[in-house]
């Protein structure tokens, strides 16, 4: 047995997790390429043009793919040779930490979640799993890094499925969690399917199978045709990217079957969004000549992100009752002007600090609140990458912030009925803003000042000046979504469809 030098280790985990929140991996770009291509819609081809432009940006090792860098995972898989102790371990985090700290990364990882829900600064600890593994070269460590968004995390899904429900019941349990979360993941997503006797190793299946790259099949020839049966359904949800209807739900869909009991199969879903952070690299050989092999990242050519579906409505913020009474579900919009940033932690400050009657940080008269946690800004920059953060964890404190004169929203993803009914009756706007083009939306920021609550870090509240910042008005003042219309239009294509079935049939 050998161990691999702990500074080896620590030094390919860093530049995993940095390739991964930087780069894409070339499955990845082919796949929004063929997304892109795939379209008719117009909206839905100027979103993947919006993503891929948004990559092009990131790749040059500035401003991450996307605001939210993620938890990392780290599964380890060593040749029989090679020796794995608390040394590695502490490797593996010092990597992660260095990557997040020096790499300008977001930290989002919290310890004490039920009380103090401490930030600890460094992304730190990653999770770790281990394993020995006979396929690979006795004295070779594959290290493989995940970075998963909140967003898309949130969104898990496990459920025990019963052996009459059988192969069906997995792939409707599989469509209703990916039709559930709709556009809260950012689509489209890469969707892994783990099925075991035991729920953590069914929840670790399918992580592993999320390691697979984008059209990389089951070695089973059987599982390969679910997988593709699965990969229809999604894209028959008419979900498509960011939520608003077309032919892309999921880019892949990767499904990892181990055994399972007499009386279940326990089955998770793991949701990978559209930037798809997964890397890999190989450490081979002994300690004074190890070498380590990355998996090449996508080679990104030069795309221009304008690719509109309409000359879009120029916004002036803050918004007035004129501007709000002319925008429509569905406007694409230019947005230019002031908006305050403020997520989850910085909405419960606002609202006990309304609930006390205390004076506030900024005039919400008319304010448009941007829901976004933004990596650290570089020296020299305006601001990190800053994309949407899912709007519809902001909903609870949608009420007291309408009732003292917010307007307009800004976030991701659908938004609750009372909230939306609330929108109606003050009079407000929710624009949505593309989920994973972080990197893009910080183009578009011109200033950017501290305004309250720096303690929260990225939750700080900050006062961000906008310049022709491409959005979608995705729920307008009359009460109509685009989301609701979506799923509208797709069942009256259903309707056609079953009516054309029964004609036929
Ligand atoms: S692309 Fe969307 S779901 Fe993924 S990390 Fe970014 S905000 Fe979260």
């Amino acid at each position: 047995m050998y161990k691999v030098d702990k500074r080896i280790i620590t030094s390919t985990v860093r530049e995993l997790c940095l390739r991964g929140a930087y780069t894409l991996s070339d499955d990845v770009w082919n796949a929004m390429t063929a997304a892109k291509l795939r379209e008719t819609e117009p909206r839905a081809k100027s979103i993947m043009n919006e993503l891929m432009g948004n990559a092009t940006i990131s790749a040059k090792g500035e401003y991450p793919t996307c605001q939210d860098t993620g938890v990392a995972t780290i599964f380890v898989e060593l040749g029989n040779d090679v020796a794995y102790n608390g040394e590695s371990a502490a490797a593996i985090q010092e990597g992660v930490r260095k990557a997040y700290v020096e790499g300008f990364l977001r930290k989002s990882i919290q310890m004490d979640p039920l009380y103090s829900q401490t930030n600890t600064r460094d992304n730190t600890p990653a999770n770790i799993v281990v394993g020995y593994s006979d396929d690979m070269p006795s004295d070779e460590m594959r290290i493989s890094v995940i970075q998963k968004g909140g967003g898309c995390g949130l969104l898990t899904g496990f459920k025990g499925i019963t052996p009459a429900q059988g192969k069906d019941g997995v792939k409707q349990f599989v469509v209703d969690t990916v039709r559930t979360a709709g556009g809260k993941p950012c689509p489209p997503v890469v969707v892994s399917v783990g099925i075991d006797s035991d729920g953590a190793q069914s929840m670790i299946r399918a992580q592993k199978a999320s390691l697979r790259r984008i059209g990389e099949r089951d070695k089973d020839p059987r599982v390969a045709a679910f997988e593709l049966e699965i990969l229809d359904a999604l894209n028959a949800l008419n979900i498509g990217p960011q939520g608003f209807g077309g032919k892309t739900t999921a880019y892949d869909v990767h499904v990892n079957q181990g055994h399972a009991h007499l009386v279940h199969r326990l089955v998770s879903v793991d949701i990978g969004c559209n930037c798809v952070r997964h890397q890999v690299a190989t450490i081979k050989g002994q300690r004074e000549k190890s070498q380590v092999f990355f998996e090449k990242p996508a080679e990104v050519p030069e795309i221009s992100a304008d690719e509109a579906t309409s000359e879009p409505k120029k916004v002036t913020l803050p918004l007035d009752d004129a501007q709000i009474a002319n925008l429509k579900m569905g406007d694409m919009v230019s947005l230019s002007g002031t908006i305050y940033t403020a997520r989850d932690a910085a909405h419960k400050r606002l609202v006990d600090m309304i609930e006390r009657g205390e004076e506030l940080p900024f005039d919400l008269k008319n304010a448009t609140i941007y829901y976004v946690g933004p990596t650290p800004t570089r020296p020299g920059n305006v601001i990190g990458s800053c994309g949407p953060t899912t709007s519809a964890r902001m909903d609870p404190y949608s009420k007291i912030l309408f009732e003292h004169g917010v307007k307009g929203t800004i976030g991701k993803g659908p938004r609750g009925q009372e909230t939306m009914d609330l929108m109606k009756e003050h009079g407000c706007v929710y624009f949505a803003a593309i989920g994973g083009a972080a990197a893009s939306a910080a183009a578009s920021v011109v200033s950017n000042e501290p305004v309250a609550f720096e303690d929260l870090g990225a939750e700080a509240i900050r006062k961000l000046e906008v310049k022709d910042w491409v959005c979608t008005v995705a729920v307008d003042s009359f009460g109509k979504n685009i989301f609701e219309q979506k799923a509208q239009d797709l069942s009256s294509q259903k309707q056609v469809q079953s009516q054309i079935q029964k004609l036929i049939g």
